[in-house]
């Protein structure tokens, strides 16, 4: 296992961590339950691995998670970080800060956490809810009373907004997203580290998406034997990530995870340079340049109109065909991420009125394009 400084923390973190969100599950009275001992056994497997990270959340499964985590961590609790993350969503008043870590050390039956995270900071919790419940402040008292080691936050908003955060100078560790689909936080992990922080990524293998594309896989067919080895060590061989989180689900994931993520040389930079080189002729070939801006919302319709370009272009692209097909059927269906209802209409819902045409940058002939793609995606 190769081990990375985690910014100024003093704590060297194993460049694979173990990320608890997929941790086998069996459906007891018709409700997923984790598998606790299963899952003990395999996180355990990584740790005598040398796998010494391991992060879960206070949502994860409900809170199983974060139980199965604190069994796994009898007997390793000294050689093992624990990060885990504060449902910032949910606070609605000063004191909430406190509840969740005390009932989050309770479940996961420790004195501290090593890495305690604000989760899925934005522009609008940040504001709304870290400042005007004074948040920062109560962290800091954690810290000081030794409740929690370091004070870390997640977040899938704009890079920009990560940097303002990083500035505020209190947070040591910076939790985002980043694989071979999503290198739009390459700048900021930069920024972080600069700034001394930790830098872990999540979604490596782009959470089990790339694994389906027939494309990815002849990058570099020969030396690589698979498209999530190939994703895992195209994310470690960025020298601003300290630890790449890969949410695994058995030991076989595992063992193989750990080879990958003990190669002193992830990739070379000849390799890195076939990877670029790839990515950049199919990008230039099939991708529909819409850069999500979303001028050309609303649309009368409720035609999710960039969510559809970007899931034909992981299917013309990348070739992840079965995933674009079915994230496309799901357009519409159930609840979005914010809880609210999924009210967006897929590409047959457009009445052709020209509206967004008229607002796109790019000139995109949105109207065909929408055509096309439901021919294939629907
Ligand atoms: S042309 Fe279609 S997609 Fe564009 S705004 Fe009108 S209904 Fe929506
Ligand atoms: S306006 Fe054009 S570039 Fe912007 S999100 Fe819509 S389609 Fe994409």
């Amino acid at each position: 296992m190769q081990y990375r400084d985690f910014g100024n923390s003093g704590v060297k973190v194993s460049a694979l961590g173990f990320g608890a969100m997929r941790l086998p599950q069996e459906r007891i009275k018709g409700k997923s339950q984790i598998k606790q001992e299963k899952s003990v056994e395999i996180m355990q497997r990584a740790f005598e691995l040398g796998v010494n990270y391991v992060d879960t959340a206070y949502n994860y499964n409900e809170g199983e998670s974060e139980l199965a985590v604190g069994k796994a961590l009898k007997g390793w609790r000294e050689r093992v970080y624990l990060s885990t993350k504060m449902p910032t969503w949910i606070v609605e008043k000063k004191d909430d800060y406190r509840c969740f870590l005390e009932e989050q050390l309770e479940r996961l039956k420790v004195e501290y956490i090593d890495f305690y995270h604000f989760h899925f900071l934005n522009e609008d919790n940040f504001k709304n809810i870290v400042l005007k419940y004074d948040l920062l402040r109560e962290a800091q008292k954690a810290k000081d009373e030794g409740l929690i080691k370091h004070i870390s936050f997640s977040s899938h908003d704009r890079p920009e907004f990560m940097k303002r955060i990083i500035d505020i100078g209190i947070f040591e560790s910076l939790l985002c997203q980043y694989n071979l689909l999503d290198r739009s936080n390459e700048g900021v992990m930069a920024y972080a580290k600069s700034k001394g922080l930790g830098v872990a990524v999540m979604g490596p293998v782009g959470g089990g998406r790339l694994a389906s594309s027939g494309i990815l896989k002849e990058i570099l067919a020969g030396s690589v034997k698979s498209t999530p080895e190939l994703a895992l060590r195209f994310v470690l061989a960025n020298e601003n990530v300290s630890v790449a989180l890969s949410g695994m689900g058995s030991i076989r994931m595992v063992e193989e995870n750990v080879r990958v993520a003990s190669l002193s040389r992830p990739l070379s930079n000849e390799e890195l340079q076939t990877i670029e080189t790839f990515i950049k002729e199919r990008r230039k070939k099939e991708e529909i340049i819409c850069n999500m801006c979303e001028y050309c919302q609303p649309c009368p319709s409720q035609v999710a109109i960039s969510r559809i370009f970007e899931l034909m272009n992981y299917y013309r692209v990348y070739g992840l065909k079965e995933y674009a097909r079915k994230q496309y059927q799901d357009i519409g269906v159930g609840t979005l991420d914010s809880g609210e209802k999924d009210e967006r209409e897929k590409a047959d819902a457009c009445t052709e009125c020209g509206r967004c045409e008229e607002q796109c940058p790019q000139k995109i002939e949105i109207i065909e394009k929408l055509k096309e793609i439901h021919q294939v995606l629907g």
